[in-house]
Parts: structure tokens; C-alpha cells; sequence
């Protein structure tokens, strides 16, 4: 009989839980990837019992998400989720069910999922519990909800950009009914919070087919990046290249400076990371194949190496500059040139005993880093120290 692999610690969960009288499986993602030969990213399970039996059964468990039948079970160090069956209650906020209601049919937890892709349970007993064609449209390689899309879009609007972050990840197509339906609750995706349409966003990037889901649902993307309206959609093979935080910002890059990230930055609610990398790259998209060699050992100064790669990398997808140009940035980069104060061999205090103070300090210190950079002095103690009272 057909199998999916499953760890052991998962296996041994569902044993247990047979043990005990109750039916468990692998649902959702897990058997979906499996499926298509793809590494499942976590295993979560599905079962009749209810979460007190569960946390019954177990040595130890966690209440990771007891009020929608959630326990995390741990084993061998690792958690696994196990959920009761349920069925979703009226949709109050467009997101959270106002009830949930616990069942002991399989069948009843897998129609409240979104997509029949994603509406798949397995186990070693039973095998494959296909209520909905997921395995058909797998095969056929479609993103189509599980029954009336409409009604699940007005329940719970995420269903909107998962749809489509789907399609790009998997590089499925979205079924014309369902498709209909992204479109016409785009507008809906305003109810929902941005930390959750970002971590659905940063996944559609990533995807394979990303460019073209941007393309085809531009109006979706709009809903929750409206600084993106006048954006300029560069070609797709090097658009294809660029990783996911770089895709992001390649669509900003039409804009001069970073004000329009910035708006959306916020506004989406991205981690400061995210933010503060996004706005030094989108503020030092000044490269150009105009650059001798000099000019390019400058433009690394100062800057985090990641920021200048990410400057070279957009730049050249953008095509502002050559792949040659791009090449020298990452060579030089590479290589264990000084481009930070730090590395040099003097300090604020040396500068302090050759009688220069305050703001003149740091000014030196960044005189010194160019023309250690520019091959005007080596980056050597005395040689620095000569070299400014030469250029006092
Ligand atoms: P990934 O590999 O990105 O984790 P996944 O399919 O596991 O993909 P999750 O967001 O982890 O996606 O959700 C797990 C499962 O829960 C889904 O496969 C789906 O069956 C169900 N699910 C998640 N979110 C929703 C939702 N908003 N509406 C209906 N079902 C959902
Ligand atoms: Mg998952």
C-alpha cells in the first residue's frame, strides 16, 4: 500500500493515540508536500480525541493552543500540534471563529480547510482520506478552495492571499471559480492584521512563481501594499534570481529613496531588521557602470557588507549596471579589504594624542578609512598617524 514517510516520534504519537481508542492522522501541509515529493516543513496531527484526553496520554504536553483544540505534544525534544477535530463557528472578525465546535468525524475537520490541496489526512492505517479531489487537483497542479469560495473568502479573508501565496510556492494555477473569488474579496484582506498578511506575503515572494502571481493579482497585493500602484515590474528572469527580502525591494526600487518602503514598512508592520536593511539599500541604489574601481572600493565603506551586496544585486536586476560591475562589488566583499573605522589600525584615542578633538576625531578616522581604501596609505599604525599630521 501507498506510504508517507513520517518521523517516528510522529508515528509513535499516532500508535498511542490508536492505543487509546481514538483515530489520529497527518493533515494539511505535511501530507500535501509529501505528496509532492517535497520536504514537509513540520508534521501536525489530526484526531478524535478531545484535548484533555490527549494531554492524558502523554508524559508531556504543552497548551500551545488549547481554546481551538491545540496541545503540543513533545517528543524525542520536538514538538508536535495535535488538534482535535473541529468545525469552524460563525466568522465574527473575518478571521477567528466565534465557536469551536469539536466532532469526531474526520470528513467534518478536513471541510473546514481552506484548499482541497491542503485538505488531506494520512495515516499507516488508513491511508490517504481524500474528501475533497486534493489528490486529483495536486496531480492537476490547482489551488481551489474547499466547497463555495465566496463563502470561504467572506469567513475568513487570509484565505485571499494564502490562495495566491499558494500558487506562487507550489507553482500551481488557481482555479477559475476560486480565482474569481481572490479577486473579488481582495478588498477584504483590510480587516485582517499585518503581521499575518506579512508572514503570508514573505512566503508568496520566496515562491516560484512569484512574479507571475504578482503580475496576474497585482489588485490583492494593492490591498495591503497600495505604495506599490505605480511600481515598475522589471523582467522575470532577474527578478527570478533575487532572493526573497531583495524581491520586495526590487519593487520599490522604481521609486527615488526609500520614503515608499518606509510607508510600508510600518505599516505592515515588518521586523526592524527587515526595515532598517530595506531602507539603507533603497537609499544607496547609486551604483552605476560609471564606477572606476575606486569609486566601487568607496561605495563599500562604511555600509554593512549585506547591504552593499543587496545594493549590487538590485542594481543589476534593475539593470542599472552589468553583471561585470555586480561581480567586482561581491569580489570585493569577498575580499579582506578595510571598509569599516573599526579595522583600522588607529583609534579615537590616537587621534585625541596627536592634539584633534571632537568632531574632528571621527572626521580623520573616516579621512583615514578612504585613503586606506583608495591605496594611499597602508593601514598600518605609524604610517596613519603620519599620514594625518602630513594632511593636518
Ligand atoms: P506551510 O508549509 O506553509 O506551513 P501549511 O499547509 O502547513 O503550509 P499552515 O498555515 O501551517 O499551512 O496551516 C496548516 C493547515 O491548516 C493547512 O494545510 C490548512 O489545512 C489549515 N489552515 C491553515 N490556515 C487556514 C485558514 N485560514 N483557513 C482554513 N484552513 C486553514
Ligand atoms: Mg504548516
Amino acid at each position: 500500500m501507498f506510504q508517507i514517510s513520517m518521523p517516528e516520534a510522529v508515528k509513535n504519537i499516532i500508535n498511542k493515540i490508536y492505543e487509546c481508542g481514538y483515530e489520529a492522522y497527518i493533515v494539511g501541509g505535511c501530507v500535501r508536500d509529501s505528496l509532492l515529493g517535497r520536504e514537509p516543513y513540520d508534521f501536525d496531527i489530526t484526531t478524535s480525541a478531545l484535548p484533555e484526553d490527549v494531554k492524558a496520554m502523554f508524559e508531556r504536553t504543552v497548551d500551545t493552543g488549547i481554546e481551538h483544540g491545540t496541545v503540543t505534544v513533545v517528543m524525542d525534544g520536538k514538538g508536535y500540534e495535535v488538534t482535535t477535530y473541529r468545525i469552524d463557528g460563525e466568522y465574527r472578525d473575518m478571521r477567528h471563529p466565534q465557536t469551536v465546535s469539536y466532532t469526531s468525524e474526520i470528513k467534518e475537520d478536513l471541510s473546514r480547510r481552506d484548499f482541497t490541496v491542503n485538505a488531506l489526512a494520512y495515516n499507516d492505517k488508513s491511508g490517504l482520506v481524500d474528501v475533497f479531489g486534493g489528490i486529483e487537483d495536486i496531480e492537476k497542479k490547482v489551488i481551489r478552495c474547499v466547497r463555495v469560495p465566496e463563502e470561504r473568502f467572506s469567513e475568513d479573508a487570509l484565505r485571499v492571499l494564502r490562495a495566491i501565496r499558494f500558487s506562487s510556492v507550489l507553482d500551481f494555477s488557481i482555479e477559475e471559480l476560486t480565482a474569481c473569488a481572490v479577486h473579488k474579496f481582495a478588498n477584504r484582506l483590510n480587516g485582517i492584521s499585518k503581521e499575518r498578511i506579512f508572514t503570508e506575503w514573505k512566503k508568496l515572494l520566496s515562491g516560484k512563481r512569484a512574479y507571475d502571481v504578482i503580475r496576474e493579482y497585482s489588485d490583492v497585493i494593492f490591498e495591503f501594499l497600495p505604495e506599490l500602484r505605480e511600481m515598475k515590474l522589471l523582467e522575470k528572469e532577474r527578478f527570478d534570481e533575487l532572493l526573497c527580502d531583495e524581491r520586495q525591494l526590487v519593487l520599490f526600487a522604481s521609486f527615488f529613496g526609500a520614503s515608499e518602503f518606509t510607508k510600508a514598512a510600518e505599516n505592515l508592520k515588518m521586523d526592524s531588521k527587515t526595515k532598517a536593511i530595506g531602507i539603507s539599500v533603497l537609499n544607496n541604489l547609486t551604483l552605476s557602470d560609471e564606477y572606476e574601481d575606486n569609486a566601487l572600493k568607496r561605495f563599500i565603506l562604511f555600509k554593512d557588507d549585506e547591504v552593499s551586496i543587496k545594493c549590487a544585486r538590485i542594481c543589476y536586476a534593475i539593470e542599472r549596471i552589468s553583471k561585470v560591475t555586480k561581480q567586482r562589488v561581491e569580489e570585493l566583499i569577498a575580499s579582506d579589504s578595510v571598509r569599516r573605522v573599526s579595522q583600522l589600525n588607529v583609534n579615537g584615542n590616537d587621534i585625541l594624542s596627536l592634539g584633534l578633538r571632537g568632531e574632528n576625531v571621527g572626521k580623520t578616522l573616516s579621512m583615514l578609512l578612504y585613503a586606506v581604501a583608495d591605496g594611499d596609505v597602508e593601514n598600518e599604525k605609524q604610517a596613519l598617524l603620519n599620514y594625518v599630521m602630513a594632511n593636518l
